[in-house]
């Protein structure tokens, strides 16, 4: 059994992508340029925008944090990202979700350009991918595949069952893991799926996406199986400093030994979803995406 290490895999590409900006910046180029929107006080979004803009600074991005109130009206954040749609200093930029219940959400998704949406969540991007053509791609499931590439887990004709169809995770997995490249056999089940158990168990990679901790238990898993664990639900724990911890969905004590690869909560995809962020900027500093 081998664990996939994707805070290593995560360091490895973020050098790769630091070398490329030194290239670029000694070519006298500017440095890709990220900009984060971010509205409200929500601890999990003020975390996740402070790492994106530590991520920024380890590989020599220029980043903006762009702050918002709770309460501001929503021509004010449309105004705003206009204004970001517009600047020609600026590759690309995201609006941390989720939002307060008075912005529509997929209007703010749909009024980025998509040549700037680096989060891939634009209609004009997922199309794109789904269609097998160049585009920012969905973080989590990108970061995925290229775990999968940079292991060389094999994929050919094999089944891969993913748990899960939101449409962050589980929906844009399934196009990325069937299309030609890839050429697995996908099935994707769900909160309706029948047999779920007796379905899991004949994946040769099941991806377990449904933020259920430790769901995944040994009789669900094929001996020999690749499990690659998506789940990060914050569970209360007393020994650490923050007073919670991250948990998986795959049970990882019972599971692991019958895997060929496995991936560990945390340490696992979390770090390859934040450095396709960085991935995607490159793209867009380097206009590798025609739109
Ligand atoms: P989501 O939008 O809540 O979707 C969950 C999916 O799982 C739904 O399709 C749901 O089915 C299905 N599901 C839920 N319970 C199920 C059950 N008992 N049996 C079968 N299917 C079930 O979640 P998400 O945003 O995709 O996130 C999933 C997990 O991944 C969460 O723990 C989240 O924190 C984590 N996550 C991690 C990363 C990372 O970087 N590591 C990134 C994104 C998400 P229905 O469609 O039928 O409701």
């Amino acid at each position: 059994m081998q664990i996939i290490d994707g805070k290593a895999t995560a360091r490895t590409i973020k050098e790769e992508i630091r070398a490329e900006v030194d290239a670029m910046v000694s070519a006298f180029q500017r440095r890709p340029h990220l900009a984060a929107v971010l509205v409200g006080h929500d601890g999990g979004s003020e975390t996740y925008v402070a790492y994106k803009i530590r991520d920024c600074e380890e590989v020599g991005f220029r980043s903006t944090l762009v702050r918002f109130e709770d309460d501001v009206p929503g021509n004010v954040l449309f105004g705003k990202i206009d204004e970001l749609n517009q600047d020609h200093e600026l590759d690309g930029f995201i609006v941390q979700l989720p939002l307060p219940d008075h912005i529509d959400e997929q209007r703010v998704i749909e009024s980025i350009d998509p040549s700037k949406d680096v989060d891939g969540f634009h209609p004009v991007n997922v199309g794109r991918t789904v269609i097998g053509l160049p585009s920012y791609g969905s973080a989590t499931p990108y970061g995925i595949v290229e775990l999968i590439k940079r292991y060389q887990i094999e994929t050919t004709g094999k089944h891969c069952v993913i748990v899960g169809r939101s449409n962050i995770v589980g929906r844009p997995l399934s196009i990325l893991m069937s299309q030609k490249s890839i050429n697995a056999t996908v099935t994707v089940a769900h909160s309706r799926t029948r047999d779920l158990e007796a379905l899991c168990a004949t994946a040769d990679i099941l991806v377990a996406a449904l933020g259920s901790p430790g769901f995944v238990k040994a009789h669900m898993v094929k001996e020999g199986a690749v499990v690659i664990d998506v789940g990060t639900t914050r569970v209360p724990a007393s020994d650490t400093k923050s007073g919670f911890r991250l948990k998986g969905d795959v049970l990882f004590e019972e599971v692991a030994p019958k895997c060929s690869f496995i991936t560990p909560v945390p340490g696992g995809v979390g770090p390859m979803t934040r450095v396709s962020l960085l991935t995607n900027t490159l793209k867009a500093a380097k206009k590798n995406i025609r739109h």
